[in-house]
């Protein structure tokens, strides 16, 4: 059996990305193993948001190279589009794939394989037709691109403009994944709140509406959203849809006033936490998550308290912190005032910390809850077995692992195995 090694830098859009080609990968048959173990092929899903991730992305690529000589070493990702050429001269990287074939990839990996000597692939055909899959949960990329140009995002450059897919190409692929066994999807693109504004504007209700339709289909989660997006209008129509899960990845980066000026971002804390409110007002005690970046050129020590009390106030259930580096060709790569290595990881470790602390009060807060599990594999956790899944909010429960995967259990959330799952009674 061939075995494959993947690895994903940067952002929840890469990780989720990896774990659908991952799951393809796995139906077709190939072994996946640890990055640093010995593989046959190996899949790097790069970053280019700062000129760290680039480095990193190159350094990801070599280490696969080393581990294994006579791998294939594929990239993959944003730093594809933008340091394609340095890819391509590279004698580590095999191939090289760009992000409209990237979904493609297992069978390129299949054709590619087959040769005496890899090639480099570098395409700019359109995206291919997805393929089904039997899968819990699948990812479906709506849209892809970003007209936003926050000050330290290179991604409108590397990704270009807002590109959204039609409605009734993604409800046939939905279709697809349902007929195949899946019941849960999760709507994935770059900035999936633009989605439609390429087109008459506003589409992502209804394209919830019309994928709420599908027998088969038991959930819908969002991958994120901009919190200027979630008006009362969206929620109140958002509520409607039965199948939309509590459970909202919305796009914070500061909660510093200031600092969210500097990034470019429209909106204040107050504004960001009035959404909240308002997500908590028409959903039973969502799960709200969110993505922060900490040393962004010149926040004082001021702006990161802001952050961190307005971290503490919202509650997040999940928060993912990054630490801010340099991105050349973005206005923030400019700005003065850098804040040292330092300083940036003490204050990302603070962070880490109190997301850790809110995270388990959520899951503390639903126990005694009636929640369904969606469950997908057997883990060990403390020497037993256990079937897990996750609930609509994203709370890894665990069940006895008799259940079979793929089945919706609803039960009680009992009581926390380990910080991060809880029994399903
Ligand atoms: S919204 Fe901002 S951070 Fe997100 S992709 Fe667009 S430019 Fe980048």
């Amino acid at each position: 059996m061939r075995t494959v090694a993947l690895h994903s830098l940067g952002c929840k859009v890469n990780a989720y990305e990896t774990e659908g080609i991952q799951q393809k990968l796995q139906e077709k048959g190939y072994l996946i193993v640890p990055f640093d173990s010995r593989a046959d092929i190996y899949i790097v899903n790069t970053c280019s948001v700062t000129n760290i991730a680039d480095h990193k992305s190159r350094q990801m690529l070599h280490r696969a190279k080393k581990l294994n000589p006579e791998a294939l070493v594929v990239a993959i990702g944003c730093y594809v589009e933008t340091g394609r050429e340095v890819l391509e001269n590279d004698p580590d990287v095999d191939l090289v794939i760009g992000n409209d074939r990237k979904m493609k990839l297992p069978e390129i990996i299949e054709d590619v394989s087959t040769e005496q000597s890899p090639r480099h692939i570098v395409s700019t055909e359109p995206s291919p037709r997805h393929i089904p899959l039997t899968r819990t949960r699948s990812f479906i990329k709506i849209q892809d691109g970003c007209n936003r140009f926050c000050t330290y995002c290179v991604i409108p450059y590397a990704r270009g403009r807002v590109r959204s897919r039609e409605i009734p190409d993604i409800v046939s692929e939905v279709r697809d994944h349902v007929a195949a066994g899946c019941k849960e999807i999760v709507l994935t693109g770059i900035h999936i709140s633009s989605f439609g504004t390429d087109r008459d504007g506003e589409e992502m209700i209804p394209l919830l509406k019309e994928l709420n339709t599908i027998d088969g289909l038991r959930r819908i989660r969002l991958g994120s959203l901009e919190p200027a997006y979630v008006t009362p209008e969206w929620v109140g129509q958002a509520k409607e849809i039965d199948k939309l899960c509590a459970h909202f990845h919305l796009s914070m980066q500061s909660g510093s006033e200031t600092v969210l000026k500097r990034m470019n971002r429209h909106y204040t804390p107050e504004e960001y936490y009035e959404k909240v409110c308002m997500l908590r007002d028409a959903f039973d005690d969502p799960a709200i998550t969110t993505d922060t970046i900490v040393g962004f050129p010149g926040e004082t020590e001021e702006e990161y308290e802001e952050t961190y009390d307005f971290v503490r106030k919202v509650g997040f259930y999940e928060l993912h912190v990054f630490k801010y580096s340099r991105r050349d060709g973005t206005p923030a790569a400019r700005m003065p005032d850098q804040i040292p290595e330092r300083e940036k990881h003490a204050r990302s470790e603070k962070l880490i910390s109190l997301g850790k602390e809110l995270s388990l009060a959520y899951r503390r807060r639903r126990i005694g809850t009636t929640a369904e599990v969606l469950t997908e594999e057997v883990r060990d956790i403390n020497g037993r077995k256990y079937m897990c899944g996750f609930t609509p909010e994203y709370i890894c429960a665990a069940v006895s692992p008799e259940n079979p995967s793929n089945t919706l259990i609803t039960g009680v959330l009992d009581e926390l195995l380990t910080d991060e799952t809880v029994t399903l009674k």
